[in-house]
């Protein structure tokens, strides 16, 4: 089993999109994927996904009223472990128990964890289960800075940093430049997904933008990641045959 943590620091990067997106892509690689949504206190992964939010879920599993097993459904090719939305199942979960619901996902081939953000125990939990992390960052100073604390403590637990995944990228002369963020981050640039409206849309129907809108930039820089992360070629879709013409024409 290969589990990685996807963090941020700061909320509302898109770990959530991000964790989502990866796994359908990396199911569509060929590869057993679980995805569980680690963020105990605001859990939403099941939104991304079109899952059933009800029990049981993980919260169930942390109060001790369901197994396992019974709280993971499947939704896109991948295996989901999501979290209740109810303030009453919060109340009830016992976040001590995380740590061995982790350690009872060993028999899928690739864990995905989506993180909360802050630097809170499930953070401190989810990253010291996994072998790996998963930086997402908006190219943005407030999310650098809440980045390189998460990769601080990432080092501090002896998890392996992957690198980071660049969100919600628009190309404007404010923005951070990747040499800059993997300089400060002391990690590479993984891949760099940009803004793209399709995300919400697809949020909506709960169906993730590698399936939703699959030729968008967005949906390919994320099957890219995939393919990067799993040592398979990316094959980047074919283009129409008018965009084609269009680029002949261009070279003529
Ligand atoms: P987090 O899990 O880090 O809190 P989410 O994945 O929930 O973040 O994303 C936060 C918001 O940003 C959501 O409304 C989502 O639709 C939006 N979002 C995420 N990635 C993109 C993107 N590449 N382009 C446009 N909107 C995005
Ligand atoms: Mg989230």
């Amino acid at each position: 089993m290969v589990s990685i943590a996807v963090c941020s620091g700061k909320g509302g990067t898109g770990k959530t999109t991000v964790t989502a997106n990866l796994a359908v892509a990396m199911a569509q690689y060929g590869r057993d994927v679980l995805v569980v949504d680690a963020d105990i206190e605001m859990a939403n992964l099941c939104f991304h996904l079109g899952v059933d939010g009800s029990s049981p879920t993980l919260h169930d599993v942390l109060a001790g009223k369901a197994e396992l097993a019974e709280a993971v459904r499947e939704a896109h090719g991948v295996k989901v472990l999501p979290g209740a939305i109810s303030l009453k199942a919060l109340k009830r979960a016992d976040p001590e128990r995380l740590e061995e619901v982790f350690s009872a996902l060993e028999k899928h081939e690739i864990v995905l964890i989506d993180a909360p953000a802050g630097l809170g125990r499930p953070v401190l939990t989810a990253l010291s289960v996994s072998e790996a992390a998963l930086l997402v960052v908006n190219p943005e100073i407030s999310s650098l800075s809440d980045a390189l604390k998460t990769r601080v403590v990432a080092g501090k637990l002896d998890t392996k940093v992957l690198g980071a995944v660049i969100n919600r990228w628009r190309g404007t002369a404010e923005e951070i430049p990747n040499r800059d963020i993997e300089n400060v981050l002391e990690a590479k640039v993984l891949a760099t997904i940009p803004e793209d409206t399709n995300v919400r849309a697809s949020c909506s129907y709960g169906v993730p933008l590698v399936l939703y809108k699959p030729d968008s930039p967005a949906a390919q820089a994320v099957k890219k990641l995939a393919a990067d992360l799993l040592g398979e070629e990316y094959r980047p879709p074919k283009k129409s045959l008018r965009e084609r013409l269009k680029n002949l024409l261009v070279r003529l």
